[in-house]
């Protein structure tokens, strides 16, 4: 059993604070916002009354906030946790930020320090199979591998301070662009008369095939669990596409990349929340390419 700090027990960090109560962990949990601590509380853990009181005494210290400045304020701000935790404790952010913050939180926190990004959703936390994407030192993700386990099924240690981070926006601006595409083409076989399930039984098991269509399918019939079938309910909800391919290109100017796809896909999506579709799940951008 370790002693576990949580900071940020939102929508993601809510029931990943659960799961670790329920592989008999001591939980001591803070959030800014009651309710998300008393529900973490009523889960068997103990409310803390600042993010550097959860911290202090914590074998394992873990952060789930919204973005880059929260993680920086939260580690590195006046009476933070970076101060209040143990020499010896594994210190992890989850949340996704940018590469530069996660880098400079690391830094500043002048420990072992792993980013530790996830993908798999609400439901990928609340069913403890979230994957996990770590940037650090080595020695720190042996350590904190057996307690991300408790909450995800895959855990990979990408690199140095970042690496995670990453390799979250890499492959979120990936699936952005594949959701765009496939949803095109479905849109394009209704033109031409070819059907839903035909596309998705040629292009599911041949060179097309991608979690975008086999798991997110934007048409309702192929995939039943996809949430084309329940209205584009989320699901990823399609605001939080758009800060992941934000965060992508971000990291692309800063690092002179060329990513035209990318820049298209995050233009689409943040056109898709500017009309309203931001609570939506990112595979029913198909109803706004169907014009
Ligand atoms: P959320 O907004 O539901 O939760 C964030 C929580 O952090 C809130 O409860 C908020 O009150 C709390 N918070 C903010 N500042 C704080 C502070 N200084 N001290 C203590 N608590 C503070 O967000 P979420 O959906 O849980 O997402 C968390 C992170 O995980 C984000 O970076 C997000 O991009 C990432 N993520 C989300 C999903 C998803 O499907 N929701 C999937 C993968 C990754």
């Amino acid at each position: 059993m370790a002693r576990i700090g949580f900071v940020g027990l939102g929508n993601m960090g809510g029931p990943m604070a659960r799961n670790l109560l329920k592989a008999g962990h001591a939980v001591t949990a803070f959030d800014l916002v009651p309710a998300a601590l008393d529900a973490a509380a009523a889960a068997g853990a103990t409310g803390a009354a600042s993010a550097a009181e959860a911290a202090d005494g914590a074998d394992v210290v873990i952060t789930m906030l919204p973005a880059g400045q929260h993680v920086r304020d939260a580690w590195l701000g006046a009476g933070g946790m970076a101060a209040a935790s143990d020499a010896g404790a594994v210190l992890i952010d989850c949340s996704t930020i940018d590469v530069e913050s996660a880098r400079a939180v690391a830094d500043g926190v002048g420990r072992p320090f792993l980013d530790a990004p996830v993908s798999g959703g609400v439901m990928g936390a609340e069913n403890a199979t979230l994957t996990f994407m770590v940037g650090g030192p080595a020695e720190a993700f042996a350590r904190a591998e057996p307690i991300l386990a408790v909450m995800g099924r895959t855990i990979v240690h990408c690199g140095d301070a970042g690496a995670g981070q990453a390799a979250k926006l890499c492959n979120n601006m990936m699936l952005a662009a594949t959701m765009c595409v496939t949803a095109e083409a479905f849109i394009l076989a209704e033109k031409l008369g070819l059907s839903h399930q035909a596309l998705f039984d040629v292009a599911s098991k041949s060179s097309a095939q991608s979690w975008a269509l086999t798991t997110y399918c934007p048409v309702p019939g192929p995939v039943p669990t996809s949430p084309a079938n329940r209205d584009y309910r989320p699901g990823f909800a399609a605001s939080l596409m758009v800060k992941d391919v934000s965060l992508a290109q971000q990291a692309a100017a800063s690092t002179g990349t060329q990513s035209p796809i990318g820049a298209k896909a995050l233009e689409l999506y943040q056109r898709f929340v500017a009309e309203g579709g931001g609570g939506t799940d990112f595979s029913g951008i198909i109803r706004m390419l169907r014009g």
